[in-house]
C-alpha cells in the first residue's frame, strides 16, 4: 500500500493517521517536537527539524505523497520535500495563507469580502492606517498567528503604541473590525480530478481566542448558505487545491466576510466525524491519496465542544451521556489553553 508523509505531529496529524490507517494506507509523520499525539497511532515517526535537510530528504524518499497538519513550514523545507514528492494541497495555496496580507489581497483579488486592512510598517504607517480605517480595530501579526495569539485590539488611536509594542518587531496587518452577528465556516474538498465537496456550513463561538463549539446546522438564509459553498469552492478551484480547507467566515448584514483561510483540516470540522459518512479527515487523505471523494452530507445535527485544559476532567462524566462521542488525543500534560480533546454530540433527527 501507498505511504501518506504528514507534517505535523499534533492532534490534526494524529487524526489524518487514523484515516489513512482504516483506507488501508500507511503514515510517516515528520515532527520536531518529542512525543506527538500522532506518533501513537501512526506507522512511522521522524522527530527532526525543519532545518534538517538529510531527514527531510529521507522522509520524502520513504512516503509517497505528502501533506501537512499546519501551514507554517518553512520555505526552505518545502523546497527539499517538493523536489521528491508532490505535496498536497500545493505550496500556492500554502504561500497565500501562510501570510494575513497575501491572504486577505487574494481574497479580495477573487471578488470575496474581507475586513478592510493595511500593511503594517511601523508607527507612520499604524496612525495612517487607523485615520483610513478607523477604530475599533485589531493589529494581527502577519504569519505564524493561531488561537488569537499575535493580535492587539485597537479600540481609540490611544492603544496604537502599545498594540505596536505587542507585536513585538514582527510583520504586521491592521484590520478594520467586522460587525458580525455571529461567525461560520465552511469545510471545502476538492479532489485531483477537481472535483469539489463542501461540508454543511457550521457556527463557530470561540472562547478566550479559542474555539469552543461549533454547530451544524448553523443559522443561515437560504442565500448565505449558498454563498459559502459557492465562495469556497471559488477558493479551492482559484488554487487548483487537492484536499480539505478550512474557511472561516463572519456573518454581516451586508454579506458574508471571508476571516481567514486554513489549507489543512480544521478544528471547526471535527463534527464531521460523527454527522457524516466520510469525515474532514477520510476525505483529506482520498484527495491526497488521489481517490475519488467520499459524500460528505450530514445525516445528523451535531454539536462539537471542544476539551481545552483542564476541561479534561469532565471526560468521565460525558462518558455516561450516551449522545455524546469522545475524541481524545492522547496528550500526556494537561495546560491551559491546550486542545486535549473534542466531542460530538448528536442530535438525531
Ligand atoms: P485561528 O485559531 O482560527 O487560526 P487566529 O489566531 O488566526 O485564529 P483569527 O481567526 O484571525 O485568529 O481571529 C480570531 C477571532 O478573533 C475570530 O474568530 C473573531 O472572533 C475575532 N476577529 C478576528 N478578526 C476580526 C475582525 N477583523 N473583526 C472582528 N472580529 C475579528
Ligand atoms: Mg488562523
Ligand atoms: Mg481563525
Amino acid at each position: 500500500g501507498s505511504t501518506i508523509g504528514i507534517i505535523g505531529g499534533g492532534q490534526l496529524g494524529r487524526m489524518l493517521s487514523v484515516a489513512a490507517s482504516r483506507l488501508g494506507l500507511k503514515s510517516h509523520i515528520f515532527e520536531p517536537g518529542a512525543n506527538p499525539p500522532a506518533g501513537q497511532v501512526a506507522d512511522q515517526v521522524t522527530t527532526a527539524a525543519y532545518d534538517d535537510a538529510d531527514a527531510l530528504k529521507r522522509f520524502a524518499e520513504a512516503v509517497d505523497v505528502i501533506t501537512y497538519e499546519f501551514e507554517n513550514i518553512p520555505t526552505e523545507a518545502l523546497d527539499i520535500l517538493g523536489a521528491i514528492r508532490p505535496i498536497h494541497p500545493g505550496r500556492e495555496a500554502l504561500r497565500v495563507s501562510q501570510d494575513r496580507l497575501t491572504e486577505k489581497t487574494f481574497l479580495n483579488d477573487l471578488g470575496l469580502q474581507t475586513a478592510p486592512f493595511a500593511d503594517i510598517t511601523d508607527a507612520d504607517s499604524l496612525s495612517a492606517a487607523l485615520a483610513d480605517i478607523g477604530t475599533p480595530a485589531i493589529l494581527k501579526t502577519r504569519r505564524f498567528g493561531y488561537d488569537g495569539k499575535g493580535q492587539a485590539r485597537i479600540m481609540s488611536p490611544d492603544d496604537a503604541e502599545k498594540a505596536l509594542a505587542d507585536m513585538a518587531g514582527a510583520p504586521a496587518i491592521l484590520e478594520g473590525f467586522v460587525d458580525f452577528s455571529h461567525e461560520v465556516s465552511v469545510i471545502a474538498a476538492r479532489a485531483a480530478d477537481g472535483s469539489v465537496s463542501c461540508y454543511d456550513p457550521g457556527e463557530n463561538v470561540h472562547k478566550d481566542g479559542i474555539l469552543d463549539t461549533t454547530t451544524v446546522p448553523a443559522r443561515l438564509t437560504p442565500g448565505h448558505r449558498q454563498d459559502a459553498v459557492l465562495l469556497a469552492a471559488k477558493i479551492l478551484n482559484a488554487l487548483d487545491y487537492v484536499g480539505v480547507m478550512g474557511v472561516e467566515l463572519f456573518v454581516t448584514p451586508k454579506g458574508l466576510i471571508v476571516n481567514e483561510i486554513a489549507p489543512r483540516v480544521h478544528n471547526s470540522g471535527h463534527w464531521t466525524q460523527n454527522g457524516c459518512a466520510v469525515d474532514q479527515f477520510e476525505q483529506h487523505i482520498r484527495a491526497v491519496a488521489g481517490w475519488p471523494l467520499g459524500d460528505g452530507q450530514r445525516h445528523s445535527d451535531v454539536v462539537m465542544e471542544n476539551l481545552i485544559g483542564h476541561d479534561l476532567d469532565r471526560v468521565p462524566e460525558l462518558a455516561t451521556q450516551p449522545d455524546t462521542a469522545i475524541h481524545l488525543y492522547g496528550k500526556a500534560d494537561v495546560k491551559a489553553g491546550r486542545k486535549m480533546g473534542h466531542v460530538n454530540r448528536i442530535v438525531r433527527k
